[in-house]
């Protein structure tokens, strides 16, 4: 392929106000210049966008391409163009989730005691040829239609403590036919490490609850249904901007849009509202352009409360971190404490329903997410892809 870069933009349909995005794709040696005729998936009209290279150059949504117009063969088409023309780089809501061997462990060796977080993220390397071997071999069948529709790729990594102990490293990505490199992975749990109720439990600083949770949220990620984070105040009031949105999203970027429910005040939405807006774009635009933050966005109103309640779930079992911490960096104490349940309905009834927020109700939760597949490739099994449930994680995975 002719090396090539592209360029991302959002407008407006002249005649509706639809919003299309469209790719706008240069090449390094030659390009041409003209226009695609398009064709408004709203209102049907007919409009222009005048772009290099309208042959390679493409829409993502919002319009279909009818045809082109090559400058150097025709001339400019009579079509109004398309308005409110925004260029935008990268993506709010595509962020990275990182689980960091190096900050505050919450998987421990329950023979020594000492983290097998480290451990882990060595082997997955020193393993990682065999992964990618495993993944592609399933990806041909998955190809030809004999897989399981899996959500998650999930691989079962053996490891050694320094003591000798052996434990089982759940790695995890999400599964799809792209390329992927090891970033992509992220540990779910270490099978056979100290009960969590016994590392996450007591009074520490800001910093080392808002780790703990960071590393909860991956292993929420894979092991439930449903994530929420409930907190009446994101920051403090003498954070500047640039933290503040730091702090936020450094959060954002650890849940997933189709699992998780940000619950908060309006006045805490409101603040990094504001700040994005004076610090990256108007964030009202942002939202007319379909370029917001889902999550801020469909946040649910917290009323009066001040309950700070973090937790994953699926029908049959539940985690929760709960305590004094809200989502905010510091040195100063917090008080920050694990536990599990057996069923949702336990959840709700102790720490959900009291709070009376929009869509938190028994009714909504549990789901029907248990029958969703994935596969599961396991170190001592040779890497064979089998099938798993979710519904069957808390048996096999914790
Ligand atoms: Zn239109
Ligand atoms: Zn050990």
């Amino acid at each position: 392929m002719t090396p090539h870069t592209k360029k991302s933009y959002k407008a407006k349909c002249p005649h509706c106000k639809n919003i299309i995005e469209f790719h706008s794709v240069h090449f390094n040696l030659e390009n041409d210049n003209g226009e695609i005729i398009s064709n408004c998936d709203s209102c049907s009209e007919t409009f222009k966008i005048v772009t290099e290279n309208p042959d390679e150059s493409y829409i993502v949504y919002g319009a279909h391409k009818e045809s082109i117009v090559d400058y150097d063969i025709n001339s400019a088409s009579n079509f109004p163009k398309v308005e409110g023309l925004l260029s935008f780089d990268g993506n709010l809501n595509v962020q990275k989730m990182i689980f960091d061997p190096k900050a505050k462990p919450i998987y421990l060796c329950h023979d020594c005691g000492k983290s097998l977080e480290e451990i882990a993220f060595h082997k997955l390397d020193s393993a990682f040829s065999e992964v990618i071997i495993a993944y592609n071999s399933y990806t041909t069948v998955d190809i030809k239609g004999y897989g399981y529709n899996p959500e998650k790729a999930i691989f079962l990594l053996n490891i050694k403590c320094t003591c000798n102990k052996l434990h089982s490293a759940v790695f995890y990505k999400k599964y799809d036919h792209n390329g992927f490199d090891i970033s992509d992975f992220n540990l779910g749990n270490i099978i056979g490490s100290k009960p969590l109720d016994s590392i996450i439990d007591g009074t520490m600083s800001k910093d080392d609850c808002m780790g703990l949770l960071k590393k909860a949220l991956v292993r929420w990620e894979l092991l439930f249904d449903k994530v929420l984070i409930i907190t009446p105040f994101v920051g403090h009031q003498y954070l500047s901007d640039e933290k503040l949105i730091d702090t936020w999203f450094s959060i954002l970027s650890q849940i997933s849009t189709d699992k998780a429910k940000l619950i908060t005040r309006t006045a805490s939405l409101n603040k990094v509202k504001k700040a994005i807006s004076e610090n990256i774009h108007n964030y009202s635009e942002l939202e007319e352009y379909h370029l917001s933050v889902t999550h801020i966005d469909e946040a649910t109103k917290l009323q009066p409360s001040h309950a700070k309640i973090y937790c994953g779930f699926s029908h049959k079992y539940c985690e929760i971190l709960h305590g004094s911490a809200n989502i905010v960096y510091g040195p100063s104490k917090e008080q920050i404490t694990f536990k599990s349940y057996d069923s949702y309905e336990e959840l709700y009834d102790k720490f959900l329903h009291q709070l009376e927020a929009k869509g938190l109700d028994a009714e909504e939760y549990p789901n029907n997410y248990g029958k969703t597949s994935n596969v599961i490739f396991n170190e001592s099994m040779n890497f064979k892809a089998e099938k798993i449930l979710n519904e069957d994680f808390s048996k096999l995975l914790i």
